[in-house]
C-alpha cells in the first residue's frame, strides 16, 4: 500500500531504446546521470541496455563507479569531472572519461599509473554551448597534451565530443555552425595522430532531426524516458514516469474560503478541496501553486493555492473524491491524466525538470 510513489515503466524505457535505436546506424549511449533522469540509474541503465544501447553515459565519476558497483559491465562514459578526483578509481573500473583540459590530461596520465592500466579518454571540444569542452584557442593544447599523453601509453584517446547548444531547435543556425565546427576539430585532431573510434556531438533532439549528426554515437537522455525534447512532437515515445498520491483528505467548503499558506486561493463556488499527500519536498515545483494540474476521479483539476512542502490542495468541484481515491499529477497520458509536458507547460519549466525532481526525491520509486 502506498501514500504516494513514482511508478517507473521500465519495458518503456527498454522500448524507446529500441525505437531510438531503429532510427540511426550510430551506437546508442543512454544518459543516465541524475539518477537515471530520476527514474533510477541502475534501473534505467539496464533497461536501456536491454533496449540495444550500447553504452550509458553519466555526469559525475560517483555515478558511473556506482553502476559498475551494481554489476553494469557496459561501456560507461563520465564527463563531469573537476580536478583532484579519485580518477585512478574510474580508470580501474574502465570508465571512459570526458577531458577538456591538460590540466585533466595530466590527472589522467598519474591515474592510469596508478591503477597500471591506460586511461580510456574522450576529449571534448566546446563548438559554441560554452559549457563543457575546450575552446577552439584551447583545442590545439589539449591536442597536443593527448597526443603526447597516448604515445607515452597512459591514455587510449578513443572518443572525441561536443554537445549541442539549440538541438531542440530545429532549423536553428547554430546546429550548422557547431557540427561545422565540431568536424573542423576533427580535422585538427588527426593531424596530431588522434583518430578517435567515436566522434559524437548528438543528443535526443539531433537524433530525432538531424541524421547527418550521428556520426558514431549518438547520446540520448530524455527521449529515452519517452519525453520528447521537441515541444508539440512526440516522435511515438511513450512516457515512463507517473506521479501519484492518494488523497489524504476531501472537505467540501463554501465559496469565499481561502486555500493554502498566504490564503493566495479564494474558492468561487461551494465545492470540494481535495488535501493530496505530495509537496516541494516530493518534487512539485512551488510555480505550480494555483497551476498544477491534477488527475482526480473523472476530472482534471488545479493546485488550489500554494504548494506546500508536504502536500497541495486541489479544489475538485463536485467531483466525488473521497480519501484514498487516486489523484494523478503525471504520467503517460493513456487514462486522461496530464503529462510531464503539461507540467513543464504549467510551471514554466522543461519536461526534463518535472520528472527529474519527482524521481529524485523522497517518493518511493516503484517499478512496473
Ligand atoms: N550529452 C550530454 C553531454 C548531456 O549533458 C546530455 C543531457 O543534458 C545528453 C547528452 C542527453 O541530452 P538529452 O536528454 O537532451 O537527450
Amino acid at each position: 500500500m502506498w501514500q504516494a510513489e513514482v511508478r517507473v515503466d521500465l519495458d518503456a524505457i527498454r522500448d524507446n531504446v529500441a525505437m531510438l535505436r531503429a532510427r540511426t546506424s550510430a551506437e546508442v549511449l543512454v544518459a543516465v546521470k541524475a539518477d537515471g533522469y530520476g527514474h533510477g540509474l541502475v534501473p534505467a541503465g539496464r533497461a536501456a541496455l536491454a533496449g540495444g544501447a550500447t553504452w550509458l553515459g553519466v555526469a559525475t565519476l560517483d555515478e558511473a563507479l556506482t553502476l559498475r558497483r551494481a554489476g553494469v559491465q557496459a561501456p560507461v562514459l563520465a564527463w563531469l569531472l573537476s580536478p583532484g578526483l579519485p580518477l585512478h578509481e574510474g580508470v580501474a573500473a574502465g570508465i571512459d572519461l570526458g577531458a577538456a583540459t591538460t590540466g585533466l590530461i595530466d590527472e589522467l596520465v598519474a591515474a592510469a599509473r596508478r591503477a597500471g592500466r591506460p586511461a580510456r579518454v574522450q576529449v571534448k571540444l566546446d563548438t559554441g554551448l560554452s559549457r563543457g569542452g575546450a575552446v577552439a584557442s584551447e583545442w590545439p593544447a589539449l591536442l597536443e597534451s593527448a597526443a603526447k599523453a597516448q604515445a607515452g601509453g597512459d591514455i587510449e584517446v578513443v572518443g572525441v565530443w561536443s554537445h549541442f547548444a539549440c538541438a531542440d531547435e530545429p532549423g536553428h543556425e547554430s546546429i550548422d555552425r557547431q557540427l561545422a565546427a565540431f568536424h573542423e576539430g576533427l580535422a585538427l585532431a588527426a593531424t596530431y595522430g588522434i583518430h578517435p573510434t567515436l566522434r559524437h556531438i548528438a543528443n535526443s533532439a539531433a537524433l530525432l532531426t538531424r541524421p547527418d549528426t550521428h556520426l558514431d554515437l549518438v547520446r540520448a537522455g530524455i527521449a529515452a524516458y519517452g519525453l520528447s525534447p521537441i515541444a508539440g512532437e512526440t516522435y511515438g515515445l511513450r512516457p515512463a514516469m507517473t506521479a501519484r498520491a492518494r488523497v489524504m483528505l476531501a472537505k467540501r467548503v463554501p465559496a469565499g474560503q481561502g486555500v493554502s499558506y498566504g490564503l493566495t486561493y479564494t474558492t468561487e463556488r461551494e465545492t470540494t478541496l481535495a488535501v493530496v499527500p505530495l509537496g516541494y519536498g516530493d518534487g512539485v515545483p512551488r510555480h505550480a501553486s494555483s497551476a498544477g494540474p491534477v488527475r482526480v476521479g473523472g476530472t482534471t483539476a488545479r493546485i488550489a493555492g500554494r504548494v506546500c512542502m508536504d502536500q497541495v490542495v486541489v479544489d475538485v468541484g463536485d467531483e466525488p473524491v473521497v480519501p484514498g481515491d487516486v489523484a494523478t499529477l503525471f504520467g503517460p497520458g493513456d487514462d486522461g491524466e496530464p503529462t510531464a509536458d503539461d507540467w513543464a507547460a504549467a510551471t514554466g519549466t522543461i519536461n526534463y525538470e518535472i520528472v527529474t525532481r519527482f524521481g529524485s526525491s523522497r517518493v518511493p520509486r516503484h517499478y512496473v
